[in-house]
């Protein structure tokens, strides 16, 4: 009764077809690979807002059929961070995927990615050190492990990512390279509110009061950026973020730093592209954000 209903609903309305296990990932995969289909890959932890569809979007222009994965990832998470309040809406990210034209939801469980005995990790450097390396020191060696496996176990042409996560889109364009994945990593521009603040799946945590400060840092930091790109030595730049945020009422800030746009080694000034990033608290969330910085 379903399928009829299902047969007379416009593609777009479908309801997405879910896959949990490798073989059955592997077993669409290939069949698309068999018809001559390109594939890509979108990796995701849920929650879903148009960023994350923005980046469906994009992957459907950049191959014929489309996986997204939804896997909120253990390994990537300290002890006291937000593993477990992470939000998580299956259902609600299912249809929000099949509006946006992706054609597979990959949805392991824990168990499935990491099963008894699971004994391996990777270690990253190069742009994986300092920014949120230091402040989250478990992160990028528990995506490059979770990336590295989605990558194998889908095999897809091509991924994408967001450049919300620069530095974890550099720390992944990197491992691809480094172990020979035959992969292209794609990024995409941040998506943003019509204020200016980086969609997030963690903006959830904001209060009304904090939702109308948060853009701030944004702002702040596509200032500096202008004052950078017109020759501002770094040091004044970024103090001058730090005074603005605060102001604002961020709490903590975990750094603000100006970085070479392709190794992320620290710059003093933008001599050439360079990119401004920063995290900081507001509330219970911590907001990343950084904004390119393009030398006249
Ligand atoms: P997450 O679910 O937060 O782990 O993010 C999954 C993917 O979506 C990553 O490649 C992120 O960089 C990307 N992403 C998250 N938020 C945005 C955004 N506002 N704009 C563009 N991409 C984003």
């Amino acid at each position: 009764m379903t399928s009829l209903a299902a047969a007379r609903l416009p593609e777009s309305e479908q309801p997405l077809p879910v896959v949990r296990s490798v073989d059955d990932l592997r077993a669409q995969v290939s069949a698309w690979h068999r018809d001559g289909k390109t594939v890509a890959l979108v990796p995701t932890m849920g929650a879903l807002h148009d960023g994350h569809l923005a980046l469906v979007r994009r992957a459907r222009e950049l191959a014929d059929q489309v996986v997204a994965s939804v896997f909120v990832n253990p390994t990537q998470f300290a002890p006291h961070e937000d593993f477990d309040r992470y939000p998580r809406d299956e259902a609600g990210d299912s249809s929000k995927l099949a509006s946006a034209g992706c054609h597979l939801l990959y949805a392991p469980t824990v168990r499935a990615m990491y099963p008894e005995g699971f004994a391996t990790a990777i270690s990253v450097g190069g742009p994986a050190e300092g920014l949120c390396g230091t402040f989250r020191p478990q992160m990028f060696g528990g995506v490059a492990l979770v990336v590295t496996k989605l990558f194998l176990q889908a095999q897809p042409d091509v991924a994408v990512f967001g450049e919300k996560d620069y530095q974890q889109l550099m720390v992944i364009r990197r491992f691809a390279r480094d172990l020979d994945i035959p992969v292209r990593v794609e990024g995409l521009p941040t998506v943003r509110e019509a204020d200016g603040l980086a969609m997030s799946s963690r903006n959830a945590y904001l209060s009304a009061d904090e939702r109308a400060r948060a853009p701030e840092l944004n702002r702040a930091l596509r200032d500096a950026a202008t004052a950078l790109a017109g020759g501002a030595e770094a040091a004044t730049a970024l103090e001058a973020v730090r005074t603005r945020i605060t102001a604002a009422g961020f709490g903590s800030i975990d750094y603000v730093e100006l970085r070479d746009a392709d190794t992320l080694v620290p710059v003093t000034r933008a001599e050439r592209p360079a990119r401004l990033l920063a995290a900081a608290w507001m509330g219970k969330a911590r907001l990343i954000d950084n904004v390119p910085v393009l030398p006249a």
